[in-house]
C-alpha cells in the first residue's frame, strides 16, 4: 500500500517532533525536520530523512515563521504538515496558508481553530451544544465596570481569563471586590503583551477543582469519539507536571457522562482530528467546560498506555481520510502516570539549561521514554524546558505509583537541574497516593514539604 503522505514536515521541535517522526517512520511516511541554529544537534534531525535549517535561535524568526516554513515544505516537496504542540499548533492562519499551497494540515480546519481559540467564544459555543459552563461573561468584557456588575452577579471569587489565553497567561483570581478593577487592568496588559489581543472574560472560580480533560477524535465523515480522561490536576502556576489515567476520580457513570459530553461538543464544531476537551470537575460532581485545544496534548501519552492506541499515528490517517476505527467508550486498561521531565531547579523553577553530561534513561516493564535528549546534548536556553517525558503503566493505581518511583530513581541525569527529585516527592506525598487530588495539591504539597522534620 502507498503510504499515506508523501512526505510530512513536522513544523516543530524536541520531544514531540521526535515523537512525530517515530510515527511516521512505522508508517512508512518520509519525514521533513526543520530547526533553528540552535538545534542542529537535536535527536528530531538526526533521524529525519531530510532536514532544513529555518533560522536563528529566536522562535519567532525560526518555529513561528509561517514564510520560512512554507518555503522548508516547497523546497523539500512535502505534501503535509504536522505542527506538535505549542508554537503554531493552533495558528488558524497557518493552516489556510497551508491549504492555499495545497499541503495538508494534520489537524482540525482553520475555522474550528479560530472558533474554539478565542476561549470566551468557546464557551459560548460550549453552552450552544449543551454542554455545562460556568457562570460567568458572554463575551470579552469591556470595562471594568462591566467586570465589577458580573462578579457581583456571579459571586466572588472569580477568575479573569485572556479570551487569546494560554499556559496560564493573563489569568488572575479575585477574592474581593476592592482587587476587580487592578486585577483586570493586569490581566488585559499581560494578555495583549502575551497574545496581542487584550480581551479578558470572567467566570466563577472554583476553590477545589479537579482538572479533567477527555480526548476526542473526529474523522472527516463525521463521526466523534472520545478515547477517555486525563487527571492534569498537579499544577504549579496553572501549568501541569504530572498527569495520569484514568482520574480516580471517575467513576464509570460519570466517564460516560463527561465523554458524552465532550463528543456532544465535538460533534457541533464538525471537529475533525486528535483534541481535547478540559473540564473543571467540582466537588460535588458537577463538571464545567473549561477550554478546547485544538492539537495534540503534551501529555498524550497517558492515554495511549491506556487505550493501546497510537494517537499520532490516528492523526495522520484521518488528515489523510481514513475513517477512525475505534469507537467511544474503551474500557481504561491498568493505569498510567506520566512525569514531565523540565530542565528547571526542583525548588526553585528557573530554567536551567545546559549540556547533559549524564543522560541516562530508565527501561524494563512498562516504562517509555519520550525524549530528544541524550548523553553531551545541549538544552538550550531558548524555548520550553521539558527536555522529557517518563511514562508508565502497570496494572493499578499503586503500582503505577511503584513503577515511576523505580524509574525517576533509574532516570539519571547530571549536568542540569531537573523536576525528577520534585516528582520522587510527589509520588511519596501522602494526599498523592490516597488520590484525593485537587489543582491546589501543589499548594498543600509545599506546604506539607515545608513542615517536614529534616
Ligand atoms: P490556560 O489556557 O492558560 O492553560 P485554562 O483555562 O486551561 O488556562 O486554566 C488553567 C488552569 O487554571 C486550570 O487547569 C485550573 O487549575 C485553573 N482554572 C481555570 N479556570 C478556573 C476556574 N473557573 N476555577 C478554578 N480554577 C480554574
Amino acid at each position: 500500500m502507498a503510504p499515506l503522505f508523501k512526505k510530512v514536515l513536522i513544523a516543530n521541535r524536541g520531544e514531540i517532533a521526535l515523537r512525530i517522526l517515530q510515527a511516521c517512520r512505522e508508517l512508512g511516511i518520509p519525514t521533513v525536520a526543520v530547526h533553528s541554529t540552535a538545534d542542529r544537534e537535536s535527536l528530531h534531525v538526526v533521524y529525519a530523512d531530510e532536514d532544513v535549517c529555518i533560522g536563528p535561535p529566536a522562535s519567532n524568526e525560526s518555529y513561528l515563521d509561517i514564510s520560512r516554513l512554507i518555503a522548508a515544505a516547497e523546497i523539500t516537496g512535502a505534501d503535509a504538515v504536522h505542527p506538535g504542540y505549542g508554537f503554531l499548533a493552533e495558528n488558524a492562519h497557518f493552516a489556510e496558508v497551508l491549504a492555499e499551497c495545497n499541503i495538508k494540515w494534520i489537524g482540525p480546519s482553520p475555522d474550528v481553530i479560530r472558533r474554539m481559540g478565542d476561549k470566551s467564544q468557546a464557551r459560548e459555543t460550549a453552552r450552544a451544544a449543551g454542554v455545562p459552563v460556568l457562570p460567568g461573561s458572554q463575551e470579552a468584557l469591556k470595562s471594568p465596570d462591566e467586570a465589577l456588575a458580573m462578579a457581583r452577579d456571579v459571586g466572588f471569587p472569580v477568575i479573569l481569563k485572556a479570551s487569546a489565553g494560554g499556559g496560564g497567561r493573563g489569568m488572575r483570581i479575585v477574592h474581593a471586590e476592592e482587587n476587580l478593577e487592578s486585577m483586570y487592568r493586569t490581566a488585559s496588559e499581560e494578555a495583549l503583551k502575551a497574545f496581542g489581543d487584550g480581551s479578558v472574560y470572567l467566570e466563577k472560580y472554583l476553590t477545589a477543582p479537579r482538572h479533567i480533560e477527555f480526548q476526542v477524535f473526529g474523522d472527516s465523515f463525521g463521526k466523534v469519539i472520545h478515547i477517555g480522561e486525563r487527571e492534569c490536576s498537579v499544577q504549579r502556576r496553572h501549568q501541569k507536571l504530572l498527569e495520569e489515567s484514568p482520574s480516580p476520580a471517575l467513576t464509570p457513570e460519570l466517564r460516560r457522562e463527561m465523554g458524552a459530553a465532550a463528543v456532544r461538543l465535538a460533534e457541533y464544531v464538525n471537529y475533525e482530528n486528535a483534541g481535547t476537551i478540559e473540564f473543571l470537575l467540582d466537588e460535588d460532581g458537577s463538571f464545567y467546560f473549561m477550554e478546547m485545544n485544538t492539537r495534540i496534548q503534551v501529555e498524550h501519552p497517558v492515554t495511549e498506555m491506556v487505550s493501546g492506541l497510537d494517537l499520532v499515528r490516528m492523526q495522520l490517517e484521518i488528515a489523510a481520510g481514513q475513517p477512525l476505527t475505534v469507537e467511544s467508550g474503551l474500557e481504561p486498561r491498568g493505569h498510567s502516570i506520566e512525569c514531565r521531565i523540565n530542565a528547571e531547579h526542583p525548588e526553585k523553577f528557573t530554567p536551567s539549561p545546559g549540556m547533559l553530561k549524564t543522560f541516562h534513561v530508565p527501561g524494563g516493564p512498562g516504562v517509555r521514554v519520550d525524549t530528544h535528549g541524550y548523553e553531551d546534548y545541549v538544552v538550550p536556553p531558548y524555548y520550553d524546558s521539558l527536555v522529557g517525558k517518563l511514562i508508565v503503566h502497570a496494572a493499578n493505581r499503586p503500582e503505577a505509583i511503584a513503577r515511576m518511583l523505580r524509574a525517576l530513581e533509574f532516570f539519571v541525569v547530571e549536568g542540569i537541574h531537573t523536576t525528577i527529585p520534585l516528582h520522587q516527592k510527589i509520588l511519596r506525598d501522602p494526599v498523592f497516593v490516597s488520590g484525593n487530588i485537587t489543582t491546589g495539591f501543589m499548594t498543600g504539597f509545599f506546604q506539607r514539604q515545608s513542615e517536614k522534620p529534616e
